[in-house]
């Protein structure tokens, strides 16, 4: 059985934490975007690339706020949801009493004690969305991420290239000629190994944040997205339970982002339903030693 979609009734974070973080990257990201969309490309392309730019950077921001958006609307929790109160005195393997709910709950799911509910499919507290991401929004946290790194990967092209410029009209000789991103790290290198000194640019530092904050995110991206191909949360990871549910690639794309998987980059918005209801989880056939008994 398939999971259709709920929605939360409170969307605000019940700590100080959650909303500071909320309201952080609701300040950061249009910030962020202004500079980069109205200040730095037009100053690096031509009128019609810049056009072109400016669209893509449009597209990409409001695609990031709506799966932004999408993972604190949408309800992941058990409330709400009819449990059937056997499996837990019928011994069915993963249904558990949550005390602080006084409810069954569901294998695979984790009570969260800041927004107060089991979640389906838990996969961690989100402190910049200030809820859970679980089996129904996983799918939104999991674009989002993957947007804000194409985004900042974007911006630093951007910059770097603005910078590039500034190289050139410093620097003379076709050894320093850093006029593409290829030539500015190959300019970075000589940089490192001390060669050459360059007049300090009110570019540098938006574009040291970047950098950094792009190789912050391939760290994440790749985590998640290992995470994901193998159907296993963080939790289940840290305990040592990874890889119990992992009935391979195209169904654990699938449990994650839907079976239109390959659409949802394109907008929060287009349907892909889940495959399951999160409530039963099959288990991998443990591998049998061929020698056992031998
Ligand atoms: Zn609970
Ligand atoms: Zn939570």
């Amino acid at each position: 059985m398939g999971y259709s979609l709920r929605y939360r009734r409170r969307f605000l974070p019940r700590t100080l934490t959650d909303l500071s973080a909320l309201v952080f990257m609701s300040v950061v990201i249009p910030a962020v975007y202004w500079f980069e969309v109205y200040v730095v490309a037009p100053t690096v392309y031509n009128q019609p690339l810049n056009i072109l730019h400016t669209i893509l950077g449009t597209y990409i921001v409001i695609n990031i706020f709506g799966n932004f958006i999408a993972i604190i609307v949408v309800n992941t929790s058990t409330q709400g949801l009819l449990l059937p109160a056997q499996c837990v005195s019928a011994g069915t393997p993963g249904w558990h009493v949550c005390a602080s709910c006084e409810s069954t709950a569901p294998p695979r799911s984790r009570h969260c004690n800041t927004c107060r509910v089991c979640v389906l499919k838990k996969e961690h507290h989100c402190v910049f969305a200030g809820c859970c991401v679980g089996l129904a929004n996983h799918r939104y946290f999991f674009i989002f991420l993957c947007l804000i790194y194409f985004f900042i990967f974007l911006c630093l092209m951007w910059v770097s290239t603005l910078y590039c410029s500034f190289l050139n009209a410093c620097l003379s000789g076709p050894m320093w000629a850093a006029s593409t991103c290829g030539q500015w790290f190959a300019w970075c290198c000589r940089r490192v190994a001390g060669v050459g000194a360059v007049p300090r640019h009110p570019l540098r530092l938006p574009l040291l944040h970047q950098r950094d904050g792009c190789l912050f995110m391939s760290v994440l991206v790749y985590y998640y997205t290992a995470l994901l191909l193998t159907n296993t949360t963080t939790l289940e990871n840290n305990t040592g339970k990874g890889n119990k549910h992992d009935h391979g690639r195209d169904y654990n794309l699938k449990v994650t982002l839907g079976e239109r998987w390959y659409l949802t980059w394109v907008f929060p918005t287009l349907y892909s339903p889940l495959p399951c209801d999160g409530l039963e989880w099959s288990q991998r056939p443990a591998k049998t030693d061929k020698h056992k008994g031998k």
